[in-house]
């Protein structure tokens, strides 16, 4: 079979791979070629709620997912403006404890230039009118947050990669994944392509793919759950992201006055192979009992649909972006610990940056947090314990 040499192959075409094949494009690296077994979207990216938050962890998390908001808003508003809204997001709690993390993070996330305020209960209930807020201990409120259309970005990216010449391999099995003398060898189908630099960029799925090629990383495969209901006075889709901390559910507003909830999270690795797609009978009764007791006013909204898919988590839940520890010319960008949708689109223009400038030294400083080669050796084995941290580095969770 006739080999077709390109300067980087992806493997993966969710958010992060076609955000990838974007930047590597317009940066002029090339010719790109993203191969995917199934179709864009197939993965987390299709199945995620599109939260997108600067309440995060560290400098090095806002400052990416803010690139990231303003390239979706600016990507959105010129291909498919229902793909991104700035609609806010408010996290609040009644536990004591809770509420001085709050407080601290408000702080903290202040510090770093992310416009944090308090809101009280009477504030919450006219952002928020189906809420209960009798014994709110805090809230944070950041009026800069989004919600996208994640699979909705991720094609608009991969179009964009499309048009200046990138080749999406799509919907195939892959047949091989080694490296060779002549660099990376992919075989699908009857096609079979050589570069010299590859990414593995394949989600939950990175973690088989690399350990296949002796690479192994620690990645831990989890299922999370969302949830579209229907209330049944609309809810006229106009308000903020929402995060009850004590239960740990959010809501978005979805279109046609529907409302999308989630954080069915659970804390076991799962198979990326074999996973249930559909949402548990336990989720859906957690989500019930929630809007009962917390969301009075959505109490009778009636399930459209809930789902599964499957993140990556990594044992201090940074992602993993940059070069793969010991392997030449290869290079992976995932283990986005449930934070993939707002992360994307600015470490895949770092990791592009760091490519094209063949690891530059300020290239690869900007992506000294999240580089794979602070994990080496083998990988050890651990539980996922990701979620909407609320504390900066590694302290217990909220
Ligand atoms: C219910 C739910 C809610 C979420 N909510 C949010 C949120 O509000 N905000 C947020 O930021 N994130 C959220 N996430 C997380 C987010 O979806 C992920 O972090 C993000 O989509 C990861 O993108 P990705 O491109 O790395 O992976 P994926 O989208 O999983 O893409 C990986 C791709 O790799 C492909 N693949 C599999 N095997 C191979 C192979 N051998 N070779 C090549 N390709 C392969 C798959 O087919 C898939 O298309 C949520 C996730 C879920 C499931």
């Amino acid at each position: 079979m006739a080999a077709e040499h390109v300067e980087v192959l992806v493997l993966g075409a969710g958010i992060a791979g076609c955000a990838l094949a974007h930047h590597l494009c317009e940066r002029g690296v090339g010719p790109v070629a993203v191969f995917d077994p199934e179709t864009p979207g197939a993965g987390a990216t299709g199945r995620a709620a599109g939260i997108v938050t600067e309440q995060l962890w560290d400098p090095w998390d806002v400052e990416v997912t803010r690139y990231s908001k303003t390239e979706y808003a600016r990507l959105a508003a010129r291909w498919n403006p229902a793909a991104y809204r700035a609609n806010g997001f408010a996290r609040w709690t009644r536990d004591p404890a809770a509420a001085r993390v709050l407080t601290d993070t408000a702080d903290r996330l202040r510090a770093w230039g992310v416009p944090v305020a308090p809101l009280d209960a009477e504030e919450l209930a006219h952002k928020v009118p189906w809420g209960r807020y009798d014994g709110l201990l805090g809230a944070n409120w950041c009026p800069n947050d989004g919600v996208v259309a994640p699979s909705a970005i991720g094609e608009i990216y991969a179009e964009s990669a499309r048009v200046a010449g990138a080749e999406f391999l799509l919907g195939r099995p892959l047949g091989s994944f080694a490296r060779t003398e002549t660099g990376w060898a992919l075989e699908s189908g009857a096609r079979r392509v050589i570069a010299p630099t590859a990414v593995v960029a394949a989600g939950a799925w990175s973690k088989r793919l690399l350990a296949s090629v002796g690479h192994p990383v620690p990645l831990a495969p989890y299922r999370t759950q969302a949830a579209i209901l229907r209330p049944s006075s609309p809810s006229g889709g106009d308000f903020p992201s929402v995060h009850d901390l004590d239960v740990d559910v959010y809501v978005r507003p979805e279109e046609a006055g529907r409302i999308l909830a989630g954080d069915g999270t659970q804390l076991v690795e799962v198979d990326p192979t074999r996973f249930p797609t559909g949402g548990d009978d336990a989720f859906v009764e957690h989500l019930a009992a929630t809007f009962a007791d917390r969301f009075p006013g959505w109490a009778d909204a009636e399930l459209v649909r809930a789902w599964a898919g499957v993140c990556g988590s990594t044992p201090d839940r940074h992602p993993l972006v940059g070069p793969v520890p010991e392997a030449t010319g290869l290079y992976t960008i995932t283990g986005f610990n449930g934070f993939g949708v707002m992360r994307a689109g600015g470490a895949a223009e770092r990791l592009a940056a760091a490519i094209a400038s063949n690891q530059g030294t300020a290239e690869m400083e900007r992506l000294r947090p999240v580089d794979p080669r602070r994990f080496r050796g083998p990988p050890p084995t651990f539980a996922p314990r990701p979620g909407f941290t609320l504390e900066g580095g590694d302290a217990p969770r909220f």
